[in-house]
């Protein structure tokens, strides 16, 4: 097959380059590289032989696919979605096969030209990353006889087509994504259509994009209840254009549909006003953050060591942003995951990266061609004039402040703040708040920014009061100034008198007050109203963590994530450093039991240092207990260093990802040979953690041979379900109150109780006061939970009824779906 494709002129009329047209997504290059004419013919002809692959509703446009794959974009005028049809009648349908030269769509030009912003006609290769355009003419051009480009396949577009042509499959859906297809919801969609090899265009008002490309997708500017097209072509077409609809059609909240921003206040004059992303009320001086950003040089001496620059330092960006997504997914923290997973699709933008490249080729540094490509990405959200979009700009400058740093090797250092402030700036990045210690942020006032903004959802999430949009006057407040903040009236005062101020202390101690009557009895033990006590530890990294476990008043420590220790170094902390962390966890927690887990790594926490082979499905490879036995040295010298705390009849041990008796006798038997060469008479309690849907299904068998066993319930959900726990686009249906999961504890439960063993639960359900009643009433006697919580889970336990919670826990495995479960769960215990 000839790789290169002639395209002829579609109209008689002058040429134009796209920069020129009086349109910046045209103009931008958003819907991708072309020409423009200015029609003096009626009728527009077909520049190839191809297929009709999207026909507008309205006639004013078509996408026309040539043999070799080339998506040709050809749109009659400007705004010309708006005359509904009138002036436009179309000669050909949707999937007609046309010849170069065929008239496709006749124009009433007197009529268009009256009516519409422009007559300009746009030529565009929409899925111009497989092509190389070149031969562009220019003058006057003959309809059907001038050569207008030619299309110059590369490699990968030409090897794949030949088969994609066969298939094609076509669809429309209904945007249900509150606000639209604004950031995460594009997100979503870009990565639903990502895995397939089809090429998949979302089509709307007569634009299509490639659904491959967050930007482009929020180009489109689709609102809530929108309907558009959706056209896939190439050999998993059908599947592909089904998970992009799938995609579109999910009814997400959107992070930011919690935000109840109140209309601007009027407030006193001296006052600062501004609208209100995180209710609350703070009194604190103020720290005033500056925006100032790395200046990156304009050109460079050579584009080679530029190019793999850049892809180190996105490399490096990918790497710690994806940290941040799986911290958070950890923690159950589900806005920032979201956030952050958004973030990573913007930083994979096909469009953003070719910009990039485009600049390094032409001469620029990598800091500044990835700078010019984000500020046109900016201008055009901008210039859409969509309130919700133009604060995704933030999360760019977010990421290009981030890039530059690590380009320019000015990694910032993190602020050590001794009591809590009032941060202050033009704006605030997503991962400035999130890099500081949440304790010492007492509130956040912006002159820029809004209530739907990414930072603002964090601040909602961090329970951060949080006032926006307040204009340059925010600006004017200086560090150290004592303020008082009442982010839910939607004002600061920026010298309050005695007197409100202690109004305000008085009403934040009244909010506070229920948190410190949890607080206070966070020490007593929880016990139901009928007389089961449950013990409340908590989850924890190291022997900070732990003790601000005790300080909420956990009973004990009930998973300790050895890994962190593990990781960001380029080798194994070595048995001493080991001993001293894990005694350094006992001794946090005077006089109550300890679990620490050995190492769980693989899947999607990698060590550098740990020669582990490649895997095409990691999840499914040599993580947890598997690791270790592919490496017996190292999980040898974590045992011994278990093995040298003290006492050890406060340490218990727990293995990751077991999923047969056999790996657990193996452990206890190395336990016991190291246990006795270290001459050792006392030994630690062994218990597994249930993962894997196998390990609850035998679960009889393990606990025959373990001290406990404790659920791993983030694990358990994503192997039971089948999703990834990383991948955003499930995020939504990956609850582990699935009647699937419920099934399985209730099993382990049971397992465990044949041979009087008790288990626990130190995944984040355990952490989710909703949840609590039904593990409660499954039997689980542990719950193992953020830090912060304890007080609140243990309040939780104090005012149920264990067998009512039994009884409910039994319905609930006969519901069908973990939306029921939450359904019923709600409604028996409303307090939640
Ligand atoms: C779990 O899988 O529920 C668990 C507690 O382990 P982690 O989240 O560390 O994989
Ligand atoms: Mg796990």
């Amino acid at each position: 097959m000839n790789p290169s494709l002639q395209l002829m002129a579609p109209f008689s009329g002058p040429l134009l380059s796209l920069p020129q047209v009086p349109d910046p997504v045209f103009a931008g290059l958003m819907m991708g590289d072309g020409l423009a004419i200015e029609p003096l013919s009626s009728t527009l002809l077909a520049p190839c032989d191809g297929v009709i692959s999207q026909l507008a509703r309205t006639h004013h446009a078509l996408t026309l696919t040539a043999a070799n794959g080339a998506e040709i974009l050809l749109h009659i005028g400007i705004d010309t979605v708006q005359l509904g049809g009138a002036g436009f009648t179309a000669l050909v349908a949707q999937g007609d096969r046309v010849r170069q030269g065929q008239a496709l769509i006749e124009v009433d030009l007197d009529v268009v030209a009256r009516r519409a912003a422009s007559l300009i006609s746009m030529l565009v290769i929409a899925n111009g990353e497989h092509y190389q355009l070149d031969e562009r003419a220019s003058g006057l051009a003959q309809a059907g006889q001038t050569p207008l480009l030619r299309l110059h396949a590369l490699p990968a577009a030409t090897t794949t087509y030949a088969n994609e042509l066969t298939s094609e499959s076509h669809g429309r859906a209904t945007v249900r994504h509150a606000g639209g297809l604004h950031a995460r919801p594009a997100a979503l969609v870009q990565n639903a259509a990502r895995p397939f090899a089809a090429q998949v265009q979302v089509a709307f008002k007569g634009h299509s994009v490639n659904a491959k490309s967050m930007v482009a997708l929020m180009t489109l500017g689709v609102a809530e209840e929108d309907d558009v097209e959706v056209l896939a072509q190439g050999s998993d077409a059908a599947a592909a254009a089904a998970a992009v609809i799938a995609a579109l059609q999910t009814r997400s909240q959107g992070a930011h549909a919690t935000a109840q921003p109140v209309a601007r206040p009027t407030v006193a004059a001296g006052m600062l006003s501004g609208v209100c992303a995180a209710p609350g009320l703070a009194i604190a001086p103020v720290l005033r953050l500056d925006s100032r950003e790395p200046e990156p040089a304009q050109w460079a001496d050579d584009p080679l060591p530029e190019a793999r620059w850049l892809q180190q330092a996105l490399q490096q960006l990918r790497g710690r942003i994806g940290q941040s997504v799986n911290d958070a997914l950890r923690r159950g923290a589900q806005a920032q995951s979201e956030i952050f997973s958004a973030h990573l699709a913007l930083l994979d933008d096909p469009e953003l990266l070719q910009a990039c490249q485009q600049g390094i080729a032409s001469g620029l540094t990598a800091g500044f061609a990835f700078r010019q490509a984000i500020s046109t990405q900016c201008q055009l959200l901008a210039a859409l004039g969509n309130p919700l979009l133009a604060e995704r700009i933030a999360d760019l400058r977010d990421l290009q402040r981030q890039l530059l740093q690590i380009l320019l090797g000015e990694q910032s250092q993190p602020l050590q703040l001794s009591a809590p402030v009032i941060l202050v700036a033009e704006d605030l990045a997503p991962s400035q708040l999130t890099s500081l210690p949440q304790d010492k942020v007492a509130g956040m006032i912006t002159a820029a920014g809004g209530a739907t903004a990414h930072v603002a959802i964090l601040a909602r999430a961090l329970g951060i009061p949080a006032l926006v949009a307040c204009g340059p006057s925010a600006l004017q407040l200086r560090t150290g100034q004592q303020v008082l903040l009442d982010a839910s009236q939607g004002w600061c005062h920026p010298a309050p008198d005695e007197r409100s101020l202690s109004e305000a202390a008085g009403r934040i101690a009244a909010l506070a007050q229920r948190r410190q009557h949890m607080q206070a009895c966070a020490n007593a033990a929880a016990v139901t109203l009928d007389g089961v006590s449950i013990e409340v530890a908590v989850n924890v990294a190291n022997a900070d963590e732990a003790r601000d476990g005790l300080r909420h008043g956990a009973d004990s420590v009930g998973l300790t994530r050895t890994e962190f220790l593990f990781i960001d170094r380029q080798q194994a902390p070595d048995a001493a450093e080991q001993q001293q962390a894990y005694q350094a966890v006992l001794d946090a927690m005077p006089e109550r039991p300890v679990i620490i887990r050995t190492l769980d790594v693989g899947g999607d926490k990698e060590l550098p240092y740990l020669q582990l082979p490649a895997e095409t499905n990691p999840a499914l490879g040599l993580r947890g207990i598997r690791s270790g036995f592919a490496d017996p040295a190292l999980l040898d010298m974590q045992l011994n260093a278990l093995l040298a705390v003290q006492p050890l009849s406060r340490l218990r041990i727990l293995l990751p990802m077991i999923s047969e008796v056999d790996e657990l006798l193996r452990v206890r038997q190395r336990l016991e040979l190291l246990a006795g060469q270290l001459g050792l008479s006392e030994r630690p309690q062994l218990g597994v953690m249930i993962e894997v849907p196998a390990a609850a299904l035998l679960a009889d068998q393990l606990a025959r041979h373990a001290d406990f066993l404790s659920i791993g319930t983030n694990d358990l959900t994503q192997y039971t379900l089948a999703m990834d726990r990383c991948n955003a686009t499930l995020a939504s249906r990956m609850d582990a109150l699935h009647p699937a999961l419920l099934r399985l504890i209730a099993m382990t439960v049971e397992g465990a109780r044949q041979h009087g063993k008790w288990v626990g639960v130190c995944g984040a359900l355990a952490s989710d006061p909703l949840a609590v009643p039904v593990l409660v009433g499954l039997g689980v006697t542990e719950l193992s939970v953020s830090p912060g919580l304890v007080p609140e889970i243990k309040s939780r336990i104090r005012v149920l009824d264990f067998a009512a919670c039994q009884r409910e826990a039994r319905a609930m495995q006969l519901l069908s779906s973990a939306h029921e479960v939450r359904q019923r769960a709600q409604h028996c215990w409303p307090a939640a």
